[in-house]
């Protein structure tokens, strides 16, 4: 059995960061609107609860989360709007979008213009700026499809396959 070393000690990290932050949000929630500081704990809760279970699935050997799927399916019910992407000096980058969590203020997925003009990236622009939700299929639920909020004739924008193990975890 091989061990994915690199991805246990980077979310072994991330639980810790994500854990202290949490320490900091319930000692010194003054800083927060009640409501927000409230809201940001259950945000904070939910992911150490996952990447536990993700470490033990590593731990017994799994493998790695995929780019892509597995990163929507974990952003289900959240606030998701599509948004160009910045340069190392902060700015706008028209070659990357990024698919931006509004709810843990996160990038849940990033989509680079390929010179080959790959059909994703222009599928994706056609939504930028609208609300997104990652939704599962009800048949296959090992996909998980983008909709468009605001675009109510054509909601569909990409749908891929999660990682097999993700739905045991
Ligand atoms: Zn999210
Ligand atoms: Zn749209």
């Amino acid at each position: 059995m091989t061990l994915d070393i690199e991805e246990i000690k980077l979310s072994e990290k991330l639980q810790k960061m994500y854990k202290e932050f949490l320490i900091y949000v319930e000692q010194e929630n003054v800083e927060f609107e009640r409501t927000e500081s409230k809201k940001l704990e259950l945000q904070l809760k939910e992911k150490i609860q996952w990447l536990k279970r993700y470490l033990v699935h590593l731990e017994k050997g799994g493998k790695r989360i995929q780019a892509g799927a597995d990163y929507w399916a974990q952003h289900q019910n959240h606030k998701l709007i599509i948004e160009y992407g910045e340069d190392e000096q902060g700015n706008i980058d028209q070659e990357i979008l990024f698919l931006w969590c509004e709810t843990c203020s996160d990038i849940v997925s990033s989509h680079i213009k390929k010179s080959d003009g790959n059909r994703e990236f222009e599928k994706i622009k056609n939504h930028l700026g609208h609300e997104i939700s990652p939704v599962r299929e009800v048949q296959n639920n090992k996909k998980i499809c983008l909709t468009c909020n605001h675009c109510m004739d054509n909601p569909l924008i990409l749908c891929n396959e999660m990682s097999e193990w993700f739905n045991e975890i």
